[in-house]
């Protein structure tokens, strides 16, 4: 009879995880949308920093963007309009052990959702925020986003859009308690990768803004970017994203910036030719409101129900 080892039988399986342990149902963005790049970058990351599928949520409110979920082959969250962020705060803040990724859109974001954005960077809880930046609601087929360009036609503006842009950079960079912001593009999958990765070991809110291309909609809005890399500047420091030297050819234009110097950050975050991409700001130092929703996640269900009681009990009468 086989004997079994009782150390043994109660060993877990150590278990690698590949690309297609995050690969959920097929993509149904349109061929050459930028919201390709972005999950293949993510489910990437999720590899090499072997997450297991079961501790990622993908948190999303509504539009393209946000259909990232269920692509995604981990528990996931498809929300209300502008509703992805304060769902994202209430997993972190129940479930802290759980890797949260947020896909949102401009429109998503900057505008139904612009409350629970600067809320959600106050509570500065541990959660990646992809703003996949495509300047137009593209999922209601073509109206003017907040981040629509001036003069570019939408279906809401056939005259071309009236006011200037709102930027999601610097906004972000205003809110109290900010401690991660980056942008970067969808078209250079090298930068993208490190930048989402630097904004995944972030302990803390990371805000990244990414150029999101609809060739549907808003083709050629940045064309200028995409065609011309000297329309871009990559921000280098010891504390920054680190660059891959692969992309010295591409990107000639460097500018040395410490990402805990705010003023600066805010003076970059203005810029649009160049645009800056790599880490705007970071303070490690910030407080997580998570630290306070943590108590008590260790007790029983009793002491739970004897404390709800006590609680209770202080309003009798
Ligand atoms: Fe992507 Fe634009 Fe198509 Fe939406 S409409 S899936 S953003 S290309």
């Amino acid at each position: 009879m086989l004997e079994v080892n009782e150390d043994l039988a109660h060993e877990e399986c150590p278990r690698y995880f590949t690309l297609e342990d995050y690969e959920g149902g097929v993509a149904r963005w349109c061929p050459g949308c930028g919201d390709l790049a972005v999950l293949t970058a993510v489910q990437r990351i999720c590899r090499d920093e072997q997450l297991a599928p079961e501790k990622v949520v993908a948190v999303s409110g509504i539009g393209c963007s946000s259909r990232f979920p269920h692509y995604m082959n981990t528990y996931g969250f498809h929300g209300l309009h502008g509703r992805a962020l304060p769902v994202a705060c209430g997993v972190k803040a129940r479930r802290p052990d759980l890797t949260v990724w947020v896909a949102t859109g401009d429109g998503d974001c900057c505008s139904i959702g612009a409350g629970h954005w600067v809320h959600a960077v106050r509570y500065n809880m541990d959660m990646t925020v992809l703003l996949l930046d495509n300047a137009i609601y593209g999922l209601t087929k073509n109206q003017t986003s907040p981040t629509t360009p001036i003069g570019v036609a939408t279906n809401t503006h056939p005259g071309g859009a009236l006011l200037p842009p709102l930027n999601p950079t610097s906004s972000t960079l205003g809110f109290t308690n900010v401690s991660f912001v980056a942008q970067t593009v969808d078209w250079n999958p090298a930068h993208l990768y490190a930048t989402l990765q630097a904004a995944y070991q972030h302990r803390g809110f990371s805000f990244v803004r990414i150029l999101q291309r609809c060739p549907t909609y808003t083709a050629g809005v940045f064309d200028e970017y995409q065609r011309d890399p000297s329309h871009l500047v990559v921000l280098e420091h010891d504390d920054g994203i680190p660059v891959d030297p692969a992309l010295d050819r591409i990107f000639k234009n460097r500018l040395v910036h410490d990402p805990s110097d705010m003023g600066e950050a805010r003076r970059l975050a203005e810029h649009t030719d160049p645009l800056p991409i790599g880490l705007v700001f970071r303070d490690p130092a910030r407080p997580l409101y998570e630290q306070t929703t943590y108590q008590g996640l260790d007790m029983t269900r009793e002491q739970r129900n004897d404390a709800l009681n006590q609680e209770l009990d202080r309003f009798l009468v």
